[in-house]
C-alpha cells in the first residue's frame, strides 16, 4: 500500500485524481488500475469514418464471427491519456488508438459506434487474442518477432520510442544509464520492461499491471522513474506538468501494430489496406490531431505498412 507522500503538491494531485474519479480503492502498490487521467476530447470534436458498404471478408474467421454478431469486440487500454482512456463517469473510450480501432471497424463494414471495447493490460494481450476474448487489439502494442509467434500484426500505424518520466524536481536522471540503484517502474509484459531488465540490470525494476499505477508510485516517491513509450509518457506529463517531466531521448523503436489472431492473415491484410486508405484520405491525420496531437506533438509522417508474408 502507499505510504504518506513527502511532497504536498504530489499529495494534492494524487488526491484530486483519485477523488475526482471516485476510485480510492486500488491505489498505488495494489496492482489494480491506477488513477484514471482527465477527460479526452468530446465526441463531437472527433472525425467520423465512412462505413464500407457491402464489405465482405469470408476468408477471415474473425470477421465472419463479428459480422454474425453485429459488432467487433476490441481490446484497448483505458488509462493512457490521448491514446486510450475511459471516462469513468460515462464509460466512453477516447484517444488515438480508439480512433484507429474505429477506422478499422468502419473499413471492415461494421459501424464503429457498435464496437464493444474491453480493457486489456499489456501482459494479457496475446492470451486475449488467442482465446477469442477480443477480435483485435489497439493499444500501444509494439510489433516484434517474439510476439509475431503468438499473434498477427497489421500496421504499423505509429512509431513510438522508449523514454523516461520523472518528477519535476529530479535532476540526476537524463537517460537509462542514470538508473543504477534507482527504482524504475514499468508494466509487466511490456517491451520497455524487458529492455530495462536485459540492458540496464543495475536499475531496480518495479512492475505493475498498468502505467497509471507506476505514475501514482512516482508521485508518491515510491519509485524514481517510469519507463515506457514516449507517446504514453508525454500524455501523463501533459496532465500534470507541474509535477512530472519526460527526460532524455527515446532509446528504442516501438512500431505500433493492430493485434489480430495469428492465423487470420485475411483480416491482417484487410487492415493493412484500410490503414493505407485512411492515411491517404486524411482520416489518420485528422484522428491524430483530435487526440494525440493535443499533447503538443505535431502529426508525424506515419510509418510505412509492413505487409509481412503469412508463415
Ligand atoms: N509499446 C510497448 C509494448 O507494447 C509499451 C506499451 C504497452 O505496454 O502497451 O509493450
Amino acid at each position: 500500500m502507499f505510504r504518506t507522500p513527502r511532497v504536498p503538491a504530489a499529495t494534492a494531485l494524487l488526491t484530486a485524481l483519485l477523488v475526482g474519479f471516485g476510485v480510492v480503492a486500488g491505489v498505488a502498490g495494489c496492482g489494480k488500475a491506477g488513477s484514471p487521467p482527465g477527460k479526452g476530447p468530446a465526441a463531437d470534436e472527433l472525425p467520423t469514418y465512412q462505413v464500407a458498404r457491402d464489405f465482405r471478408l469470408p476468408a477471415s474467421p474473425t470477421w465472419t464471427r463479428a459480422k454474425k454478431r453485429g459488432y467487433f469486440v476490441v481490446g484497448v487500454k483505458e488509462d493512457q491519456p490521448y491514446l486510450g482512456q475511459r471516462d469513468p463517469a460515462t464509460g466512453v473510450y477516447s484517444g488515438f488508438d480508439i480512433e484507429i480501432a474505429r477506422m478499422m471497424s468502419a473499413s471492415l463494414g461494421l459501424d464503429p459506434r457498435t464496437i464493444r471495447f474491453r480493457t486489456i493490460a499489456s501482459a494479457n494481450r496475446e492470451t486475449a487474442l488467442q482465446n477469442g476474448q477480443i477480435d483485435y487489439y489497439v493499444g500501444t502494442y509494439t510489433i516484434n518477432d517474439n510476439r509475431k509467434k503468438l499473434v498477427g500484426f497489421a500496421g504499423p500505424y505509429y512509431m513510438a520510442g522508449q523514454s523516461l518520466l520523472v518528477r519535476r524536481d529530479e535532476n540526476d536522471i537524463h537517460g537509462p544509464e542514470d538508473l543504477t540503484g534507482r527504482r524504475v517502474c514499468s508494466a509487466a509484459g511490456s517491451t520497455p520492461y524487458q529492455r530495462i531488465k536485459a540492458d540496464y540490470p543495475t536499475a531496480v525494476l518495479v512492475a505493475y499491471d498498468t502505467y497509471s499505477v507506476c505514475v501514482d508510485n512516482l508521485l508518491t516517491y515510491q519509485v524514481d522513474a517510469v519507463t515506457t513509450d514516449d507517446a504514453i509518457l508525454i500524455g501523463y506529463a501533459a496532465k500534470a506538468p507541474d509535477e512530472l517531466k519526460v527526460v532524455g531521448r527515446p532509446f528504442s523503436k516501438e512500431p505500433y501494430g493492430i493485434g489480430v489472431p495469428r492465423g487470420d492473415t485475411a483480416l491482417r491484410f484487410a487492415m493493412d489496406d484500410a490503414l493505407e486508405a485512411r492515411q491517404k484520405n486524411g482520416d489518420w491525420k485528422r484522428a491524430y490531431e483530435a487526440t494525440l496531437g493535443l499533447s503538443g506533438v505535431p502529426a508525424p509522417q506515419p510509418p510505412p505498412i509492413d505487409r509481412y508474408p503469412a508463415s
